[in-house]
């Protein structure tokens, strides 16, 4: 899923134990591989490889690069300010970052394999592949069923708030 989708399910784990910020992280860094086992749609990157085989050691700073870094930091700020203006109360807004951020997690750790292919990465990543779905949806499917799904987890973790 993008990292949107995943900042939003982290901050809504996060509206529903914000006393307790272990569990939070935990289940945040949990959700991410639950819900990218659901068929889903990535956006193409141009120029960083991720996913089976990717190899980014020698990855040099080019237009490609930029734009994919723009795309990834576009992604990751509007999740984790949706998941904010959702979720975040005065009190809870630093354990709901904490979610969002956990929930993101597992993505920028495959980059990290990419170049550094060590334990406990290897098995981090090995885990990653397999229970990501192999079904991929086209983008108009991918886009509108990703945002109906980050709807509906946050009107549910509403409910029960
Ligand atoms: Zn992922």
């Amino acid at each position: 899923m993008i990292l949107s989708t995943h900042a939003v399910v982290g901050g809504a784990i996060a509206s529903l134990f914000p006393s307790d910020p272990i569990l939070v992280a935990v289940a945040g860094f949990a959700s991410h591989f639950a819900i990218d086992a659901i068929p889903h749609w990535d956006y193409p990157l141009r120029s960083i490889s991720v996913g089976e085989g990717a190899d980014n050691r020698r990855l040099r700073l080019n237009r490609d690069v930029v734009i994919d870094l723009i795309c990834i930091g576009v992604d990751a700020c509007a999740g984790l300010a949706l998941a904010m203006w959702l979720f975040a109360t005065p009190s809870s807004a630093w354990v709901v970052s904490l979610g969002a951020v956990a929930a993101i997690l597992a993505d920028p750790l495959q980059f990290v394999h990419s170049i550094h292919p060590r334990e406990p990465l290897v098995s981090l990543q090995r885990f990653h592949e397999w229970i990501h779905s192999n079904r991929k949806l086209g983008w108009r499917l991918g886009i509108s069923s990703q945002i109906t799904f980050a709807a509906v987890v946050s009107s549910v973790a509403r409910a029960f708030n």
